[in-house]
């Protein structure tokens, strides 16, 4: 763990494995982590921003610098936090490096904003009394960052990076399963140059680690990405002290593919949606609407790219998917394809655990058809590599069936068609949608969701805005 700029171990003694998804032996091991190491480590981030400089409003810039010489410090070890970030979690190599890049795009794009964080000065009177009115963007003050095990390091960017940036104090709750890489960025910041106390690091379970951070009265501000489950337990023990709450949730995201798309881009867009990061992605193509009269030609297409996938080691450079994350995530997947073989979806791909790999966390890339509206598949999120693919009559359906679960974070459409794009566009209930091309996402862009997919958004100004406080300043001027 890492807590006021050390490198520690609990007290406690206790250690938590953490194991290579694709070997299930173990990689390294760090502390499991008590309620008491949280709570030095918050004490140690109040202390830092109460006493320390980092909250300085003359120091932004000198912040900007700092993250911006943190991004070249990653650069220059990228081969290597690929590698670990892969053993960990089981993600093929290249989908390691291009993570790796994805921090350093966001700790790029937030460190841009050193010096440019500003309020406003008007003026005005009140009856005949003249008054200056200032609004000023102040931080937070310790911000507690909570992160889910399917991108530790993209995710750690979209809390750290803003928190850091507008002058906040951190500290970072890692997934269990995936501490390592995470451990490297707080050295890596500290190495940048990030005072002691600003950033620290906890490991241990959510229910205890977790909720010191959520229920502290020190922690200004919780910003969680994980299930829609947890994050209701977040927003009910948060009230107890009414903190900022950001909530990055689940989801299932459906694509509407019409009669008019270009049916090859949209086949590759939902393969890579679907199938990138084992299916583990929170905005990942979870379920397809597809218009009658292009339904065999897209279901053909997509077996034909899921016949091409290597399903093996991430490290193996030859393998284009790897294992789940854990044996757990794969229990889960693979109960949600049998319960829809069960009320008769027809597999067109895959459809159960390679019988070719012993060892590790594999599912086969599946496809399914014919899939039943009461399938647990297109009601709640699955989490893995299957895709259901369900044909429509016209837009209406398809809309309609998109909307039906609880959740709203991402949705696509697929269209030539001018009205039927803008009809999407207005009745879509998602907190973003995709128009001909793949969910993605880029530090500019807002990122979040409606419904039950959260709370808040990350990334963008929006996402900075998170960690300031506005404050307004009334001077007498008479
Ligand atoms: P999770 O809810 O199990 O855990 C997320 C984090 O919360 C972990 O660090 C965990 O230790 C911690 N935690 C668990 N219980 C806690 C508690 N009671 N109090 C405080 N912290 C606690 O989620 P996961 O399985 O790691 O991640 C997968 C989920 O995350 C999926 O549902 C996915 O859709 C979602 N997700 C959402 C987004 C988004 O931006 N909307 C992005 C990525 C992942």
């Amino acid at each position: 763990m890492w807590i006021d700029g050390e490198e520690v171990e609990s007290p406690s003694g206790e250690q938590m494995p953490v194991l290579d998804p694709a070997t299930e032996e173990p990689v390294d091991s760090v502390p499991k982590g008590t309620r008491d190491d949280a709570r030095r480590a918050i004490d140690a981030a109040e202390d830092a921003f109460e006493r320390g400089k980092w909250s300085d409003p003359y120091d932004s810039r000198e912040r900007g610098r700092i993250l911006a010489r943190f991004v070249e410090l990653v650069r220059n070890q990228e081969d290597s936090l690929s590698v670990l970030l892969t053993r960990e979690h089981g993600k093929v190599l290249s989908e390691s490096v291009s993570e790796i890049r994805s921090l350093e795009n966001t700790f790029e794009y937030y460190a841009g904003f050193g010096g440019k964080i500003f309020g406003s000065i008007t003026y005005t009177r009140y009856g005949k009394d003249p008054l200056e009115l200032k609004v000023a963007r102040k931080p937070i003050g310790v911000c507690a960052s909570i992160v889910p095990f399917n991108f530790p390091i993209s995710l750690f960017a979209w809390k750290v990076a803003p928190a850091l940036i507008a002058g906040n104090c951190v500290v970072v709750k890692p997934a269990s399963t995936t501490p390592l890489t995470e451990i490297m960025m707080v050295r890596l910041l500290a190495k940048a140059g990030v005072p002691k106390g600003v950033i620290n690091l906890v490991t241990g379970p959510g229910g205890t680690i977790g909720e010191e951070l959520v229920t502290n009265r020190k922690v200004a501000k919780v910003a969680f990405t994980g299930s829609t489950e947890t994050g209701k337990r977040i927003l009910q023990l948060a009230s107890n002290s009414i903190k900022k709450v950001t909530l990055e949730l689940g989801g299932s995201d459906p694509a509407i593919v019409m009669g008019s798309a270009d049916i090859e881009s949209a086949a590759s867009a939902l393969f890579t949606g679907r199938f990138r990061n084992t299916g583990q992605a929170c905005n990942a193509v979870k379920r397809v609407f597809v218009e009658k009269s292009v339904g065999e030609k897209l279901t053909a297409r997509l077996s034909q790219l899921i016949a091409e996938v290597r399903l093996g080691p991430g490290l193996d450079r030859s393998s284009t998917m790897g294992p789940l994350n854990s044996a757990e995530q794969l229990r889960i997947v693979e109960s949600m394809v049998e319960d829809a073989k069960a009320r008769k979806a027809k597999v067109l791909a895959g459809g159960s655990r390679p019988v070719n790999i012993k060892k590790g966390f594999f599912y086969q890339p599946t496809l399914l058809t014919d899939v039943n509206d009461d399938a647990r598949i297109l009601n709640e999120e699955c989490f893995g590599p299957a895709l259901p693919v369900v044909e429509v009559e016209d837009l209406g359906e398809a809309i309609e069936k998109a909307n039906m679960t609880r959740y709203g974070l991402g949705a696509s459409i697929w269209t030539k068609d001018e009205g039927e794009r803008r009809r999407a566009e207005n009745e879509m209930k998602a907190g973003m949608l995709f128009v001909n091309y793949r969910p993605f996402s880029t530090p500019e862009a807002p990122f979040g969701g409606v419904k039950d997919s959260g709370l808040g958004r990350e990334l963008g100004f929006e996402g900075l805005n998170e960690y300031l406080e506005t404050v307004s300043i009334r001077t007498y001027m008479g």
